[in-house]
Protein backbone atom coordinates (compact mmCIF):
# COMPACT_ATOMS: atom_id res chain seq x y z
CA UNK A 1 0.00 0.00 0.00
CA UNK A 2 1.98 2.73 -1.11
CA UNK A 3 1.59 5.96 0.76
CA UNK A 4 2.65 9.41 -1.26
CA UNK A 5 3.06 13.08 0.21
CA UNK A 6 1.16 15.86 -0.76
CA UNK A 7 0.02 19.21 -0.62
CA UNK A 8 -3.65 19.71 0.88
CA UNK A 9 -5.66 21.88 -1.17
CA UNK A 10 -9.12 21.20 0.28
CA UNK A 11 -11.22 19.05 2.32
CA UNK A 12 -10.53 16.74 4.78
CA UNK A 13 -10.41 12.81 3.84
CA UNK A 14 -12.01 10.95 1.03
CA UNK A 15 -12.05 7.46 0.20
CA UNK A 16 -12.88 6.23 -3.45
CA UNK A 17 -11.31 4.46 -6.99
CA UNK A 18 -9.07 6.17 -9.27
CA UNK A 19 -10.17 7.57 -12.14
CA UNK A 20 -7.12 8.84 -14.31
CA UNK A 21 -7.91 11.95 -16.60
CA UNK A 22 -6.06 12.25 -19.51
CA UNK A 23 -5.53 15.62 -20.58
CA UNK A 24 -4.66 17.60 -23.79
CA UNK A 25 -1.77 15.47 -25.30
CA UNK A 26 -2.83 13.62 -28.45
CA UNK A 27 -1.56 10.29 -28.87
CA UNK A 28 0.69 10.58 -32.24
CA UNK A 29 -1.71 9.62 -35.31
CA UNK A 30 -0.13 9.61 -39.11
CA UNK A 31 -0.91 12.59 -41.04
CA UNK A 32 -1.08 11.26 -44.41
CA UNK A 33 -2.92 7.73 -45.62
CA UNK A 34 -2.85 5.68 -48.45
CA UNK A 35 -5.29 5.87 -51.43
CA UNK A 36 -6.89 2.62 -50.19
CA UNK A 37 -7.33 3.76 -46.08
CA UNK A 38 -9.89 6.98 -47.67
CA UNK A 39 -12.92 5.07 -47.43
CA UNK A 40 -12.07 3.87 -43.65
CA UNK A 41 -11.06 7.32 -42.71
CA UNK A 42 -14.45 8.94 -44.22
CA UNK A 43 -16.49 6.74 -42.23
CA UNK A 44 -14.23 7.66 -39.19
CA UNK A 45 -14.89 11.46 -39.62
CA UNK A 46 -18.66 10.38 -40.35
CA UNK A 47 -19.13 8.75 -37.14
CA UNK A 48 -17.04 10.85 -35.22
CA UNK A 49 -19.10 13.72 -36.04
CA UNK A 50 -22.42 11.01 -35.73
CA UNK A 51 -21.18 11.01 -32.26
CA UNK A 52 -20.61 14.63 -31.03
CA UNK A 53 -24.23 15.70 -32.88
CA UNK A 54 -26.09 12.88 -30.78
CA UNK A 55 -24.25 13.88 -27.76
CA UNK A 56 -25.06 17.50 -28.49
CA UNK A 57 -28.95 16.26 -28.92
CA UNK A 58 -28.62 14.41 -25.72
CA UNK A 59 -27.33 17.48 -23.38
CA UNK A 60 -29.17 19.91 -24.90
CA UNK A 61 -32.90 19.64 -23.29
CA UNK A 62 -30.88 19.38 -19.82
CA UNK A 63 -32.96 21.95 -17.39
CA UNK A 64 -29.46 22.53 -15.70
CA UNK A 65 -28.32 24.11 -18.54
CA UNK A 66 -28.38 28.42 -19.14
CA UNK A 67 -29.80 29.89 -22.44
CA UNK A 68 -25.88 30.72 -22.97
CA UNK A 69 -25.09 27.66 -22.78
CA UNK A 70 -27.78 25.88 -24.74
CA UNK A 71 -27.04 28.73 -27.72
CA UNK A 72 -23.25 27.41 -27.60
CA UNK A 73 -24.33 23.89 -28.16
CA UNK A 74 -26.35 24.83 -30.89
CA UNK A 75 -23.60 27.01 -32.78
CA UNK A 76 -21.50 23.87 -32.34
CA UNK A 77 -24.11 21.55 -33.94
CA UNK A 78 -24.41 23.56 -36.88
CA UNK A 79 -20.43 23.96 -37.26
CA UNK A 80 -20.60 20.19 -37.17
CA UNK A 81 -23.22 19.90 -39.71
CA UNK A 82 -22.12 22.32 -42.43
CA UNK A 83 -21.85 21.17 -45.56
CA UNK A 84 -19.28 23.39 -46.77
CA UNK A 85 -16.93 22.36 -44.19
CA UNK A 86 -17.95 18.72 -44.66
CA UNK A 87 -17.20 19.28 -47.77
CA UNK A 88 -13.94 20.34 -47.54
CA UNK A 89 -12.74 17.86 -44.92
CA UNK A 90 -13.48 15.25 -47.49
CA UNK A 91 -11.84 16.39 -49.79
CA UNK A 92 -8.66 16.79 -48.37
CA UNK A 93 -8.70 13.40 -46.90
CA UNK A 94 -9.65 11.58 -50.46
CA UNK A 95 -7.50 14.00 -52.57
CA UNK A 96 -4.56 14.89 -50.67
CA UNK A 97 -4.66 11.53 -48.37
CA UNK A 98 -4.81 13.59 -45.16
CA UNK A 99 -5.49 11.22 -42.01
CA UNK A 100 -9.02 12.50 -40.74
CA UNK A 101 -7.50 14.35 -37.55
CA UNK A 102 -5.03 15.85 -39.55
CA UNK A 103 -7.49 16.94 -42.16
CA UNK A 104 -9.89 18.74 -39.19
CA UNK A 105 -6.79 20.38 -37.76
CA UNK A 106 -5.26 21.82 -41.42
CA UNK A 107 -8.88 22.71 -42.22
CA UNK A 108 -10.05 24.14 -39.19
CA UNK A 109 -6.77 26.02 -38.55
CA UNK A 110 -7.41 27.97 -41.81
CA UNK A 111 -11.34 28.86 -40.78
CA UNK A 112 -9.99 29.70 -37.01
CA UNK A 113 -7.49 32.05 -38.22
CA UNK A 114 -9.57 33.86 -40.82
CA UNK A 115 -12.13 34.53 -38.20
CA UNK A 116 -9.14 35.78 -35.96
CA UNK A 117 -7.96 38.16 -38.34
CA UNK A 118 -11.44 40.04 -39.08
CA UNK A 119 -11.38 43.45 -36.88
CA UNK A 120 -14.94 43.12 -35.86
CA UNK A 121 -14.37 41.42 -32.33
CA UNK A 122 -17.88 39.88 -32.49
CA UNK A 123 -16.73 37.60 -35.58
CA UNK A 124 -13.29 37.65 -34.19
CA UNK A 125 -14.90 35.53 -31.16
CA UNK A 126 -16.35 33.21 -33.22
CA UNK A 127 -13.31 31.28 -33.77
CA UNK A 128 -13.60 29.64 -29.99
CA UNK A 129 -16.22 28.12 -31.31
CA UNK A 130 -14.60 26.63 -34.29
CA UNK A 131 -11.40 25.77 -31.59
CA UNK A 132 -14.22 23.79 -29.47
CA UNK A 133 -15.40 21.75 -32.01
CA UNK A 134 -12.64 20.87 -33.77
CA UNK A 135 -11.03 19.83 -30.27
CA UNK A 136 -14.10 17.76 -29.89
CA UNK A 137 -13.87 16.11 -33.45
CA UNK A 138 -10.03 15.33 -32.98
CA UNK A 139 -10.10 14.01 -29.62
CA UNK A 140 -13.12 12.24 -30.51
CA UNK A 141 -11.12 10.71 -33.75
CA UNK A 142 -7.64 9.50 -31.72
CA UNK A 143 -9.52 8.75 -28.54
CA UNK A 144 -8.34 10.67 -25.77
CA UNK A 145 -11.02 12.20 -23.42
CA UNK A 146 -13.29 14.90 -24.40
CA UNK A 147 -13.18 17.55 -21.90
CA UNK A 148 -16.51 19.12 -22.44
CA UNK A 149 -17.77 15.29 -22.37
CA UNK A 150 -16.73 14.03 -18.28
CA UNK A 151 -18.87 12.34 -16.54
CA UNK A 152 -17.86 10.67 -13.00
CA UNK A 153 -19.39 8.94 -10.09
CA UNK A 154 -19.57 10.20 -6.53
CA UNK A 155 -17.14 7.58 -5.41
CA UNK A 156 -14.31 8.25 -7.81
CA UNK A 157 -11.12 10.18 -7.18
CA UNK A 158 -10.12 11.66 -10.50
CA UNK A 159 -6.00 11.50 -10.69
CA UNK A 160 -5.27 14.47 -13.47
CA UNK A 161 -1.60 16.63 -14.19
CA UNK A 162 -3.00 20.37 -14.33
CA UNK A 163 -6.07 22.10 -13.13
CA UNK A 164 -7.43 25.57 -14.27
CA UNK A 165 -10.25 27.05 -12.97
CA UNK A 166 -12.33 26.42 -16.11
CA UNK A 167 -11.52 22.49 -15.18
CA UNK A 168 -12.33 22.65 -12.17
CA UNK A 169 -15.59 23.94 -12.91
CA UNK A 170 -16.11 21.30 -15.24
CA UNK A 171 -15.15 18.84 -12.83
CA UNK A 172 -17.73 19.94 -10.70
CA UNK A 173 -20.00 19.87 -12.84
CA UNK A 174 -19.56 16.59 -14.12
CA UNK A 175 -20.10 14.92 -10.44
CA UNK A 176 -16.28 14.71 -9.03
CA UNK A 177 -16.23 14.85 -5.41
CA UNK A 178 -12.51 14.72 -5.39
CA UNK A 179 -8.90 15.11 -7.27
CA UNK A 180 -5.54 14.79 -7.11
CA UNK A 181 -3.21 16.86 -9.57
CA UNK A 182 -0.02 16.80 -10.04
CA UNK A 183 0.91 20.65 -9.85
CA UNK A 184 -1.05 23.29 -7.86
CA UNK A 185 -0.72 25.31 -4.94
CA UNK A 186 -3.02 26.16 -2.09
CA UNK A 187 -3.94 29.87 -3.02
CA UNK A 188 -4.30 29.60 -6.66
CA UNK A 189 -8.33 30.35 -8.52
CA UNK A 190 -8.62 26.66 -8.88
CA UNK A 191 -7.99 25.75 -5.51
CA UNK A 192 -10.36 28.61 -3.86
CA UNK A 193 -12.92 27.11 -6.32
CA UNK A 194 -12.05 23.80 -5.37
CA UNK A 195 -12.85 24.67 -1.50
CA UNK A 196 -16.05 26.37 -2.65
CA UNK A 197 -17.61 23.68 -4.30
CA UNK A 198 -16.52 21.17 -1.01
CA UNK A 199 -14.34 19.16 -2.81
CA UNK A 200 -11.47 17.50 -1.09
CA UNK A 201 -8.25 17.62 -3.07
CA UNK A 202 -4.61 17.65 -2.99
CA UNK A 203 -1.65 18.49 -4.96
CA UNK A 204 0.80 15.18 -4.96
CA UNK A 205 4.54 15.91 -4.74
CA UNK A 206 5.01 12.40 -6.85
CA UNK A 207 4.72 11.62 -10.25
CA UNK A 208 1.90 9.97 -8.69
CA UNK A 209 -0.58 10.00 -11.44
CA UNK A 210 2.26 7.97 -13.23
CA UNK A 211 2.18 5.17 -10.51
CA UNK A 212 -1.30 4.22 -10.06
CA UNK A 213 -3.63 2.31 -12.16
CA UNK A 214 -7.64 2.86 -13.08
CA UNK A 215 -9.99 1.37 -10.16
CA UNK A 216 -7.17 1.42 -7.58
CA UNK A 217 -8.68 2.46 -4.05
CA UNK A 218 -6.86 5.58 -3.09
CA UNK A 219 -7.51 7.53 -0.42
CA UNK A 220 -6.97 11.19 -0.23
CA UNK A 221 -5.97 12.65 3.76
CA UNK A 222 -5.66 16.37 3.29
CA UNK A 223 -5.48 16.83 6.67
CA UNK A 224 -2.17 15.01 7.01
CA UNK A 225 -0.83 15.67 3.30
CA UNK A 226 -1.07 12.13 2.30
CA UNK A 227 -2.42 9.97 -0.31
CA UNK A 228 -2.48 6.04 0.16
CA UNK A 229 -3.10 3.64 -2.11
CA UNK A 230 -4.88 0.11 -2.28
CA UNK A 231 -4.55 0.07 1.58
CA UNK A 232 -5.00 -2.74 3.75
CA UNK A 233 -8.02 -3.76 5.44
CA UNK A 234 -6.58 -1.91 8.97
CA UNK A 235 -6.05 1.58 7.49
CA UNK A 236 -9.43 1.28 6.05
CA UNK A 237 -11.14 1.08 9.08
CA UNK A 238 -8.91 3.75 10.71
CA UNK A 239 -9.82 6.26 7.98
CA UNK A 240 -13.47 5.51 8.17
CA UNK A 241 -12.98 5.62 11.50
CA UNK A 242 -11.69 9.41 11.22
CA UNK A 243 -14.06 10.47 8.50
CA UNK A 244 -16.92 9.69 10.85
CA UNK A 245 -15.71 11.86 13.68
CA UNK A 246 -15.05 14.60 11.45
CA UNK A 247 -18.66 14.39 10.16
CA UNK A 248 -19.63 14.40 13.84
CA UNK A 249 -16.84 17.51 14.86
CA UNK A 250 -18.97 19.35 11.81
CA UNK A 251 -22.47 18.39 13.03
CA UNK A 252 -21.19 20.08 16.99
CA UNK A 253 -20.23 22.90 15.02
CA UNK A 254 -23.43 23.35 13.51
CA UNK A 255 -24.53 24.48 17.21
CA UNK A 256 -25.32 28.39 17.30
CA UNK A 257 -24.17 29.10 14.26
CA UNK A 258 -27.33 30.90 13.52
CA UNK A 259 -26.77 33.19 16.28
CA UNK A 260 -24.05 35.64 15.62
CA UNK A 261 -20.54 35.51 16.90
CA UNK A 262 -19.07 37.78 19.45
CA UNK A 263 -15.72 36.96 21.24
CA UNK A 264 -15.84 36.20 24.79
CA UNK A 265 -15.23 40.04 25.44
CA UNK A 266 -17.88 41.18 23.67
CA UNK A 267 -16.85 41.94 20.11
CA UNK A 268 -19.16 41.31 17.20
CA UNK A 269 -17.45 39.85 14.37
CA UNK A 270 -18.97 40.05 11.09
CA UNK A 271 -18.44 36.93 8.56
CA UNK A 272 -19.44 36.99 5.34
CA UNK A 273 -19.29 34.80 2.50
CA UNK A 274 -17.07 34.55 -0.56
CA UNK A 275 -18.68 33.36 -3.65
CA UNK A 276 -17.27 32.82 -7.13
CA UNK A 277 -21.19 31.65 -9.04
CA UNK A 278 -24.41 32.83 -7.79
CA UNK A 279 -25.32 29.13 -7.57
CA UNK A 280 -23.20 28.83 -4.20
CA UNK A 281 -26.09 31.01 -2.71
CA UNK A 282 -27.31 28.12 -1.38
CA UNK A 283 -23.97 27.30 1.15
CA UNK A 284 -24.39 31.39 2.01
CA UNK A 285 -27.71 31.38 3.44
CA UNK A 286 -27.30 27.86 5.16
CA UNK A 287 -24.17 28.60 7.20
CA UNK A 288 -26.07 31.94 7.89
CA UNK A 289 -23.18 33.88 6.53
CA UNK A 290 -23.80 37.95 7.44
CA UNK A 291 -23.90 38.56 3.73
CA UNK A 292 -21.21 38.35 0.77
CA UNK A 293 -18.05 39.68 1.47
CA UNK A 294 -16.62 39.20 -2.28
CA UNK A 295 -17.98 37.93 -5.16
CA UNK A 296 -15.39 37.34 -8.12
CA UNK A 297 -17.63 38.28 -11.13
CA UNK A 298 -15.08 37.69 -13.12
CA UNK A 299 -15.46 33.90 -13.27
CA UNK A 300 -19.17 34.94 -14.78
CA UNK A 301 -16.54 35.14 -17.94
CA UNK A 302 -14.74 31.35 -17.47
CA UNK A 303 -16.49 28.37 -19.72
CA UNK A 304 -18.05 30.87 -22.38
CA UNK A 305 -16.82 33.05 -25.47
CA UNK A 306 -18.94 35.92 -25.17
CA UNK A 307 -19.52 39.22 -23.09
CA UNK A 308 -22.34 38.78 -20.39
CA UNK A 309 -24.15 41.99 -21.23
CA UNK A 310 -25.87 44.79 -19.33
CA UNK A 311 -28.86 42.65 -18.51
CA UNK A 312 -27.56 39.65 -18.04
CA UNK A 313 -25.39 40.83 -15.41
CA UNK A 314 -28.42 43.30 -13.64
CA UNK A 315 -30.48 39.88 -13.51
CA UNK A 316 -27.62 37.93 -11.68
CA UNK A 317 -26.56 40.51 -9.33
CA UNK A 318 -30.71 41.57 -8.89
CA UNK A 319 -31.42 37.96 -8.12
CA UNK A 320 -28.60 37.65 -5.50
CA UNK A 321 -29.41 41.03 -3.79
CA UNK A 322 -32.94 39.83 -3.43
CA UNK A 323 -32.16 36.49 -2.24
CA UNK A 324 -30.00 38.12 0.24
CA UNK A 325 -32.46 40.24 1.59
CA UNK A 326 -31.23 42.99 2.98
CA UNK A 327 -27.86 41.75 3.52
CA UNK A 328 -24.93 43.79 2.29
CA UNK A 329 -22.96 42.25 -1.12
CA UNK A 330 -19.90 43.16 -2.57
CA UNK A 331 -19.40 43.06 -6.17
CA UNK A 332 -16.04 42.73 -7.25
CA UNK A 333 -15.47 44.48 -10.68
CA UNK A 334 -13.89 41.82 -13.10
CA UNK A 335 -10.03 40.77 -11.99
CA UNK A 336 -9.28 39.09 -15.18
CA UNK A 337 -5.62 38.52 -15.71
CA UNK A 338 -3.42 36.22 -14.10
CA UNK A 339 -4.42 32.70 -14.04
CA UNK A 340 -8.42 33.92 -15.11
CA UNK A 341 -7.66 34.67 -18.79
CA UNK A 342 -10.15 34.64 -21.09
CA UNK A 343 -11.20 34.84 -24.59
CA UNK A 344 -11.26 38.50 -23.58
CA UNK A 345 -7.62 39.31 -23.38
CA UNK A 346 -7.10 40.09 -27.18
CA UNK A 347 -3.51 41.13 -26.56
CA UNK A 348 -0.50 39.17 -27.25
CA UNK A 349 0.26 37.05 -24.48
CA UNK A 350 2.03 38.73 -21.41
CA UNK A 351 5.43 37.56 -20.02
CA UNK A 352 3.91 38.28 -16.19
CA UNK A 353 0.48 38.20 -16.44
CA UNK A 354 0.22 38.94 -13.02
CA UNK A 355 2.32 42.19 -13.02
CA UNK A 356 0.41 42.94 -16.40
CA UNK A 357 -2.66 44.23 -17.20
CA UNK A 358 -5.05 42.70 -14.78
CA UNK A 359 -7.74 43.90 -12.64
CA UNK A 360 -8.16 47.85 -12.32
CA UNK A 361 -5.98 47.98 -15.12
CA UNK A 362 -7.32 46.02 -17.91
CA UNK A 363 -10.85 47.72 -16.77
CA UNK A 364 -9.54 51.25 -16.74
CA UNK A 365 -8.13 49.87 -20.18
CA UNK A 366 -11.45 48.61 -21.47
CA UNK A 367 -13.70 50.97 -19.99
CA UNK A 368 -16.52 50.31 -22.46
CA UNK A 369 -16.92 46.69 -21.14
CA UNK A 370 -16.08 48.23 -17.34
CA UNK A 371 -18.92 50.23 -18.05
CA UNK A 372 -21.40 47.34 -18.67
CA UNK A 373 -20.45 45.91 -15.72
CA UNK A 374 -21.03 49.01 -13.58
CA UNK A 375 -24.52 50.22 -14.85
CA UNK A 376 -25.13 46.64 -14.49
CA UNK A 377 -24.33 46.75 -10.34
CA UNK A 378 -25.79 50.27 -10.03
CA UNK A 379 -29.03 49.17 -11.55
CA UNK A 380 -29.16 45.87 -9.37
CA UNK A 381 -28.54 47.84 -6.38
CA UNK A 382 -31.99 49.44 -6.49
CA UNK A 383 -32.96 45.65 -5.31
CA UNK A 384 -30.71 45.39 -2.04
CA UNK A 385 -27.33 46.57 -0.31
CA UNK A 386 -24.65 46.11 -2.97
CA UNK A 387 -21.32 47.91 -2.86
CA UNK A 388 -18.59 48.00 -5.53
CA UNK A 389 -15.05 46.96 -5.09
CA UNK A 390 -12.02 47.37 -7.41
CA UNK A 391 -9.16 45.06 -7.73
CA UNK A 392 -5.52 45.67 -7.89
CA UNK A 393 -5.67 49.32 -6.56
CA UNK A 394 -2.00 50.15 -6.08
CA UNK A 395 -2.62 53.58 -5.05
CA UNK A 396 -5.26 56.87 -4.73
CA UNK A 397 -5.34 57.37 -8.48
CA UNK A 398 -6.56 54.68 -9.67
CA UNK A 399 -9.39 54.28 -7.40
CA UNK A 400 -10.49 57.75 -8.03
CA UNK A 401 -9.98 56.85 -11.81
CA UNK A 402 -12.49 53.97 -11.25
CA UNK A 403 -14.77 55.87 -8.79
CA UNK A 404 -15.16 58.60 -11.55
CA UNK A 405 -16.54 55.73 -14.17
CA UNK A 406 -19.32 54.65 -11.39
CA UNK A 407 -19.83 58.56 -11.16
CA UNK A 408 -20.29 58.68 -15.56
CA UNK A 409 -22.72 55.68 -15.06
CA UNK A 410 -25.17 57.49 -12.18
CA UNK A 411 -25.40 60.37 -14.76
CA UNK A 412 -26.73 58.23 -17.62
CA UNK A 413 -28.70 55.90 -15.34
CA UNK A 414 -29.86 59.52 -13.57
CA UNK A 415 -30.87 60.76 -17.82
CA UNK A 416 -32.76 57.20 -18.09
CA UNK A 417 -34.14 57.55 -14.78
CA UNK A 418 -33.09 54.31 -14.19
CA UNK A 419 -32.90 53.61 -10.57
CA UNK A 420 -29.89 53.06 -8.07
CA UNK A 421 -28.33 53.36 -4.83
CA UNK A 422 -27.15 56.87 -4.92
CA UNK A 423 -24.65 56.29 -1.53
CA UNK A 424 -23.61 52.83 -2.98
CA UNK A 425 -20.35 52.02 -1.10
CA UNK A 426 -17.03 51.51 -3.24
CA UNK A 427 -14.19 50.08 -1.45
CA UNK A 428 -10.36 49.08 -2.51
CA UNK A 429 -8.97 45.48 -2.33
CA UNK A 430 -5.49 46.35 -0.57
CA UNK A 431 -3.71 43.46 -2.15
CA UNK A 432 -0.61 44.74 -3.30
CA UNK A 433 1.71 46.05 -0.62
CA UNK A 434 1.73 49.72 -2.58
CA UNK A 435 -2.23 49.92 -1.77
CA UNK A 436 -0.95 48.64 2.09
CA UNK A 437 1.60 51.45 2.35
CA UNK A 438 -0.58 54.52 1.16
CA UNK A 439 -3.79 53.06 3.04
CA UNK A 440 -3.87 56.83 4.76
CA UNK A 441 -3.80 58.35 1.52
CA UNK A 442 -6.07 55.52 0.06
CA UNK A 443 -8.69 55.96 3.09
CA UNK A 444 -9.89 59.07 2.00
CA UNK A 445 -11.09 58.10 -0.76
CA UNK A 446 -12.71 54.75 -0.51
CA UNK A 447 -15.25 54.07 1.79
CA UNK A 448 -13.99 50.52 2.89
CA UNK A 449 -10.93 48.26 2.61
CA UNK A 450 -10.65 44.73 1.97
CA UNK A 451 -7.48 42.84 2.47
CA UNK A 452 -6.72 40.00 -0.54
CA UNK A 453 -3.98 38.62 1.91
CA UNK A 454 -3.33 35.68 -1.73
CA UNK A 455 -2.28 38.51 -3.96
CA UNK A 456 -0.77 40.62 -1.13
CA UNK A 457 1.49 37.70 0.20
CA UNK A 458 2.66 37.47 -3.69
CA UNK A 459 3.26 40.82 -4.51
CA UNK A 460 5.43 41.48 -1.10
CA UNK A 461 7.47 38.48 -0.97
CA UNK A 462 7.38 38.17 -5.21
CA UNK A 463 6.30 34.56 -4.63
CA UNK A 464 3.82 33.35 -7.57
CA UNK A 465 1.13 31.69 -5.71
CA UNK A 466 0.39 29.41 -8.27
CA UNK A 467 4.06 27.75 -8.48
CA UNK A 468 4.46 24.92 -6.03
CA UNK A 469 7.85 24.83 -6.35
CA UNK A 470 8.27 28.19 -4.57
CA UNK A 471 5.19 27.45 -2.19
CA UNK A 472 7.77 27.04 0.81
CA UNK A 473 8.19 30.89 0.37
CA UNK A 474 4.71 31.61 0.22
CA UNK A 475 4.40 32.93 4.32
CA UNK A 476 1.17 34.66 5.12
CA UNK A 477 2.65 35.06 8.42
CA UNK A 478 5.68 36.92 7.47
CA UNK A 479 6.61 40.04 9.55
CA UNK A 480 6.50 42.12 5.91
CA UNK A 481 3.33 40.86 5.50
CA UNK A 482 1.75 41.27 9.09
CA UNK A 483 3.11 44.94 9.22
CA UNK A 484 1.62 45.85 5.85
CA UNK A 485 -2.01 43.94 7.10
CA UNK A 486 -1.44 46.17 10.33
CA UNK A 487 -0.63 49.54 8.22
CA UNK A 488 -4.15 49.08 6.59
CA UNK A 489 -6.38 48.49 9.62
CA UNK A 490 -4.94 51.05 11.55
CA UNK A 491 -5.20 53.53 8.55
CA UNK A 492 -8.54 52.58 8.44
CA UNK A 493 -9.78 53.08 11.86
CA UNK A 494 -8.20 56.56 11.86
CA UNK A 495 -10.17 57.33 8.75
CA UNK A 496 -12.98 55.53 10.27
CA UNK A 497 -14.02 53.38 7.60
CA UNK A 498 -14.39 49.61 7.66
CA UNK A 499 -12.06 46.83 6.90
CA UNK A 500 -11.72 43.31 5.87
CA UNK A 501 -9.83 40.18 5.13
CA UNK A 502 -11.11 38.53 1.94
CA UNK A 503 -8.21 36.43 1.01
CA UNK A 504 -7.78 32.67 2.26
CA UNK A 505 -5.95 33.70 5.34
CA UNK A 506 -9.41 34.42 6.93
CA UNK A 507 -10.27 31.08 7.07
CA UNK A 508 -7.34 29.36 7.72
CA UNK A 509 -7.85 28.92 11.59
CA UNK A 510 -4.46 29.47 12.42
CA UNK A 511 -4.32 32.70 11.92
CA UNK A 512 -8.05 33.73 12.86
CA UNK A 513 -6.90 34.77 16.12
CA UNK A 514 -3.95 37.14 14.88
CA UNK A 515 -6.32 39.26 12.54
CA UNK A 516 -8.59 39.55 15.03
CA UNK A 517 -5.98 40.66 17.85
CA UNK A 518 -4.83 43.01 15.26
CA UNK A 519 -8.09 44.31 15.35
CA UNK A 520 -10.31 43.12 12.22
CA UNK A 521 -13.85 42.36 13.15
CA UNK A 522 -15.25 41.76 9.56
CA UNK A 523 -14.28 37.96 7.56
CA UNK A 524 -15.02 36.91 4.52
CA UNK A 525 -14.54 33.20 3.61
CA UNK A 526 -15.43 29.89 2.15
CA UNK A 527 -19.41 29.41 3.45
CA UNK A 528 -17.84 26.40 4.14
CA UNK A 529 -15.42 27.28 6.79
CA UNK A 530 -18.16 29.50 8.84
CA UNK A 531 -18.67 26.80 11.42
CA UNK A 532 -15.01 26.36 12.50
CA UNK A 533 -15.13 30.67 12.04
CA UNK A 534 -17.37 31.69 14.41
CA UNK A 535 -16.26 28.58 17.18
CA UNK A 536 -13.04 30.29 16.91
CA UNK A 537 -14.47 34.08 17.27
CA UNK A 538 -16.36 32.43 20.38
CA UNK A 539 -12.67 31.15 21.89
CA UNK A 540 -11.33 34.67 21.63
CA UNK A 541 -11.17 37.01 24.98
CA UNK A 542 -9.60 40.29 26.15
CA UNK A 543 -5.94 38.70 26.96
CA UNK A 544 -5.42 38.06 23.14
CA UNK A 545 -6.17 41.58 22.32
CA UNK A 546 -3.75 42.13 24.71
CA UNK A 547 -0.73 39.64 23.60
CA UNK A 548 -1.03 41.10 19.74
CA UNK A 549 -1.54 44.36 20.51
CA UNK A 550 1.65 44.36 22.45
CA UNK A 551 3.28 42.30 20.47
CA UNK A 552 6.14 43.46 18.27
CA UNK A 553 6.36 42.60 14.80
CA UNK A 554 9.84 44.18 13.78
CA UNK A 555 11.11 40.47 14.38
CA UNK A 556 12.23 37.40 12.36
CA UNK A 557 9.86 34.68 11.25
CA UNK A 558 10.41 32.10 13.80
CA UNK A 559 9.47 34.46 16.56
CA UNK A 560 5.80 34.86 14.72
CA UNK A 561 5.58 30.83 13.91
CA UNK A 562 6.08 30.78 17.75
CA UNK A 563 2.98 33.05 18.39
CA UNK A 564 0.83 31.71 15.84
CA UNK A 565 1.68 27.84 15.95
CA UNK A 566 2.09 27.90 19.98
CA UNK A 567 0.95 30.76 21.88
CA UNK A 568 -1.97 31.39 19.90
CA UNK A 569 -3.28 27.75 19.26
CA UNK A 570 -5.14 26.88 22.12
CA UNK A 571 -7.74 29.88 20.77
CA UNK A 572 -7.99 27.51 17.47
CA UNK A 573 -7.19 24.01 18.30
CA UNK A 574 -10.69 23.75 18.86
CA UNK A 575 -11.29 22.61 15.15
CA UNK A 576 -8.21 21.02 14.21
C1 LIG B 1 -6.85 38.01 -2.81
O1 LIG B 1 -5.98 38.32 -3.62
O2 LIG B 1 -6.63 37.74 -1.62
C2 LIG B 1 -8.26 37.89 -3.25
C3 LIG B 1 -9.22 37.70 -2.37
O3 LIG B 1 -8.52 37.95 -4.56
P1 LIG B 1 -8.23 36.73 -5.58
O4 LIG B 1 -7.92 35.50 -4.77
O5 LIG B 1 -9.45 36.58 -6.41
O6 LIG B 1 -7.05 37.22 -6.37
MG1 LIG C 1 -6.50 39.10 -5.54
Amino acid sequence: MPVYIGTPISGTIFIGKVKLLKQNKLPDFPKFIDKKQVDDELNKLKTAVGRIEQSIQTALPDVGLTQLDKDILNTHLMILTDIEITQILETTISEQLMSAPQAVMTTFTKIIHNFEQMENQYFAQRADDYKDVAQRLVTTLVGTQDMNQLSFSEDEIIFLKDVTPSLVTKLHKSGAKAYCAQHGSYTSHSSILSRAFGMTALVAKDDVCNKVHENDTAILDAENSYIVINPDLEQEKSYKNRLQQRQKQQQELQIGLELPAFTKNGVLISIKANIEYPSELTQVLDNHCDGIGLFRTELLYLNRTDVPDENEQYAAYSELLQKLNGLPVIIRTFDLGGDKLTFLQKYDKEDNPYLGNRGIRFSLQEKALFKIQLRAILRASAHGKAAIMFPMIICADDFVAARKIVQECMEELDKESSPYCKDIQIGAMIETPSAALCAEQLAKVCDFFSLGTNDLVQYTLAVDRNNDLVAPYYLQHHPAVIKLISNTIKAAHKAGIPVSVCGEMAAEPAYVPLLIGLGITDFSINPHKVPELKAIVRNCDDELYHKIQNFDFNTDIATLENLIFNTLKPYYSIVS
